[in-house]
This record gives C-alpha cells, sequence and structure tokens, in this order.
C-alpha cells in the first residue's frame, strides 16, 4: 500500500464522483486500478448507464442498433469493481468545511476525496433556445434519439455551426437524401481544429455532397413559417427549413466548483497535474478542466475523447497513488460521408507539410513549429499518421522534403525517433 492510500485507513471512506461520462468513469477505472479498496461512487445527473458521447452525431443517427454499442464498460464493471452508482441525482452544492455532496433528490453524501467530471454543456443560441420545436442540440442520448426520430420527417435542414458536430450532422444528413444548409460565422468550416489543407479537403467533400456552407454568415431572424422556419440571415438571403440544429460550442460546467470557491475562469477548473483544486479534498478531470499538463509545461483545455478518458484515468490514480503530473498529448476523429479525419497534437502549424494529395482521399498533414513536428492530421493515411504521433511525442525535428516525400518510407523515421 503506496503512502497516500494510507489516507483512506478506513474502508469506508469514499471517493465521490461527479459525472460519469468518459471521465468520470475514466477515474474509477484508474482508482480501483491503483489499488483503492474503499467506497467509489459515481454519480450522474443522467438517468442512462455510463455511454460513449462520438457515436451521437454518427452512427446513432443512422443506424438502428447503435443504440446497443454504447455502453462506455461491459454491463458487470461497476459491480466487479464495486463502483456505487447514483444516476439520475444532480449534484447541487458542495460543503468544503464538512466534505459533503448535496443532491438534487436530498441525498447527502460524504466525501474523503471528490472528483468534479460534469463535463460541458452546450453553448445556447438565445434566438434558438432549447425546447423550441423541431430546434435540435446535440449532447444527451436523448438530444440524439430526439434528432434521430425527427430526421425521417426533415427535407430541408439548417445547421448553426460547422465545427466537427455540425459537419458531421450534415454528412448524414446528406446520407439520408436531406437538403443541408450550414452556417459559419468565422471564415471557415473547423476552424479550431484544422489546418487550411485540411479545410478544404473537407468543404470540398461536402460541396461534392451538394451540402450548402455559407461562411461569415450569422443568424439574424427566425419566424415560423408553414411546418418550419424562415430564418434571415446577415448576407441579408433567408433560408426556409423544416429543422434546426445549432452546434456552436461548448462551455464547462464550472457551477459546482465557482459556487465552491475553488478557482475557475471559462477555460475551466483549474487543476495541477495531479488533477488537484486548491482544496486538497477536490480533484477535477476531463473537459471540465483548465489543467497543467507537464509535456506542454503549460496549463491546457481539451475537448476530445482521448483527453477525457486519458485525464480521468490519470486523475483517479492520482487521488489514490499521487505520481507524475498529467503529461498526454491527445487529439480527435471526425466520421464524416465515407472518410475519417485523424488528428493527433496541434491542427495547425507555422508550416504545414502536405504527404500525398488530398484529391486522392489518402493524405497526411505534418504540422511543424520552428522544424520540430508538433501535430499531424491524416485523411486515409494510418501509417503516416502512426509515424506523425510518434514524432510528435519524440518532439522530432523531420526535414520538410522528407516528410512530403511519398517514395521515402516514414516508418524507419518513427522507428529512429522512438529509439
Ligand atoms: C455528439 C458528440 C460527438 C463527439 N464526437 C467526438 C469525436 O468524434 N471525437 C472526439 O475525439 N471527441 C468527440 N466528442 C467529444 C467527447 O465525447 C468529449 O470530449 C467527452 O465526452 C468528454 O468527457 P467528460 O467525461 O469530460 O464530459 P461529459 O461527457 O460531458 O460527461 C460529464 C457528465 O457529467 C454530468 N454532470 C454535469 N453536471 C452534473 C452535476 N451537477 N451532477 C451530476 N452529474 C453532472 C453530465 O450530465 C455528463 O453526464 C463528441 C462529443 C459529442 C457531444
Amino acid at each position: 500500500m503506496g503512502e497516500t492510500l494510507m489516507n483512506f485507513e478506513n474502508r469506508n471512506e469514499a471517493i465521490l464522483i461527479v459525472g460519469a461520462g468518459l471521465s468520470g468513469v475514466s477515474a474509477a477505472d484508474g482508482i480501483r486500478q491503483a489499488g483503492f479498496e474503499g467506497r467509489v461512487i459515481l454519480a450522474s445527473d443522467e438517468p442512462e448507464s455510463p455511454y460513449d458521447r462520438p457515436p451521437l452525431s454518427k452512427e446513432v443517427l443512422r443506424e438502428p442498433d447503435a443504440l446497443q454499442r454504447l455502453q462506455l464498460r461491459d454491463s458487470d464493471f461497476y459491480a466487479r469493481n464495486r463502483i456505487e452508482m447514483m444516476l439520475g441525482r444532480a449534484a447541487e452544492r458542495i460543503e468544503r468545511d464538512t466534505r459533503r455532496v448535496r443532491f438534487s433528490d436530498g441525498t447527502i453524501v460524504h466525501y474523503e476525496k471528490l472528483l468534479i467530471a460534469t463535463g460541458s454543456s452546450l453553448r445556447a443560441l438565445p434566438i434558438l433556445p432549447t425546447g423550441m420545436s423541431m430546434v435540435f442540440y446535440l449532447r444527451r442520448l436523448s438530444d440524439a434519439i430526439a434528432l434521430r426520430d425527427a430526421l425521417p420527417k426533415i427535407s430541408r435542414l439548417l445547421i448553426i455551426g460547422a465545427g466537427v458536430i455540425g459537419l458531421e450532422v450534415a454528412a448524414v444528413a446528406r446520407d439520408l437524401g436531406i437538403a443541408v444548409t450550414v452556417l459559419e460565422a468565422s471564415a471557415r468550416p473547423m476552424a479550431r481544429a484544422t489546418c487550411e489543407t485540411m479545410c478544404d479537403f473537407i468543404v470540398d467533400r461536402h460541396m461534392k455532397h451538394q451540402v450548402d456552407i455559407r461562411t461569415q454568415t450569422t443568424i439574424l431572424g427566425v419566424e415560423k413559417h408553414a411546418n418550419g422556419y424562415r430564418v434571415t440571415l446577415s448576407d441579408g438571403s433567408a433560408v426556409f427549413a423544416d429543422a434546426i440544429v445549432v452546434g456552436v460550442g461548448v462551455v464547462p460546467n464550472i457551477g459546482l466548483a465557482e459556487a465552491a470557491g475553488l478557482t475557475v475562469s471559462a477555460a475551466g477548473i483549474h487543476v495541477d497535474g495531479q488533477g488537484r483544486t486548491d482544496d486538497d479534498h477536490i480533484y477535477a478531470a476531463g473537459e471540465v478542466t483548465f489543467h497543467y499538463n507537464s509535456l506542454l509545461e503549460r496549463m491546457d483545455r481539451q475537448e476530445n475523447w482521448a483527453h477525457a478518458s486519458a485525464h480521468g484515468e490519470h486523475v483517479g490514480r492520482a487521488m489514490v497513488v499521487g505520481g507524475p503530473d498529467y503529461a498526454e498529448i491527445s487529439g480527435y476523429w471526425s466520421d464524416q460521408y465515407d472518410f475519417s479525419v485523424q488528428s493527433f497534437g496541434v491542427s495547425a502549424g507555422d508550416r504545414n507539410v502536405v504527404r500525398g494529395n488530398p484529391d486522392t482521399g489518402s493524405f497526411a498533414i505534418f504540422h511543424l513549429s520552428n522544424g520540430v513536428v508538433i501535430g499531424v492530421s491524416a485523411v486515409g493515411a494510418a501509417r503516416d499518421m502512426r509515424a506523425g504521433k510518434a514524432f510528435v511525442n519524440a518532439g522530432a525535428e523531420v526535414p520538410e522534403d522528407v516528410l512530403s516525400d511519398l517514395t521515402i518510407d516514414l516508418g524507419k523515421w518513427r522507428q529512429q525517433v522512438s529509439t
């Protein structure tokens, strides 16, 4: 038993996890893997057994049996690991002086250590509030089911926001034969998640599928029209739509932490490399955090699956046995039509070196800063993606003419930087 474990001499002392998304579940896993023997309580305001979110904007919308494959862990995982589930109850207040959390149904839970893993909520557009008929936001399983059930009734769909989720929904809708218009306030789609070359590839694919993407365009007004809406736009035009999907980003759920007097900002709950807040008994993990990453040597915010999984597990272990600071580089993927964008590290550098021809649907882009590979993005190029990840992890300097030359096997360079 490690030194820190001695804090939990009493086997009844509990670690309470608020939020049973990917980071909360990964933390529970990490806590048990680290050998903690006491109580682990996993609480969520959602009623469903913990599920995965990426399929909500992909398979769930198009495959009838996708719901059966959403579980984050096998059905016996929680019982096997003695993880007590408290579903369908929101944590409403943290009482730091007595180390208790009050829940919406009146339950009070004492903790020795508390993990806040409350993730993010969708940013709402005041002009299109949630609850409006045929207006959809997409974060929870219930949101995805509502959209899936509505899709067969929709002929014209307006999507606000050309981010990852907006474009994934656009791809599903086009596959179903729905006419799609996408509005994007900035100059290009997926601006935060891609460099220009990747963006051009994605836009080209959507245009080939007849998606009407309008950049630097915002919504000015919405009025009911026939069975749908007439939406007036900043370019002076109007769009008619049976339904509207809003995908304009997320905000971290910092409310609980903020009310408890912990340090927070718009980027999330501030935590150190172990996930610790400024209260030694309270940690935070996943998308809700603004966390220290020792590889980057700075505070960071990430909104992707790989980070929620790795950070949750890391903080779970750290709560029990301490250990090194968080030092992971993460990335994302996005499935649209028949292609999948993979990205690792930063998604644009001061130089972006293309390997292969985007027109073929198989290429990689290496993102460089001062000659060092700091990110890689790819479509249909798994080997180059693997090499790119190794370069990023090693902080490797690989000549641009090597990266772009398809006759050179990057696997050999990968082995060199890995040894
Ligand atoms: C539709 C969709 C598609 C995505 N696709 C991709 C993808 O293709 N690739 C990729 O890399 N990433 C993708 N992501 C992002 C990825 O799923 C998230 O980064 C990840 O789910 C974050 O995990 P988390 O546990 O930190 O937060 P969350 O998943 O948000 O989980 C937090 C949980 O805490 C609960 N909670 C909040 N407040 C309280 C409270 N007060 N009391 C109790 N419970 C509370 C929430 O209801 C939620 O269940 C997608 C996300 C969405 C929504």
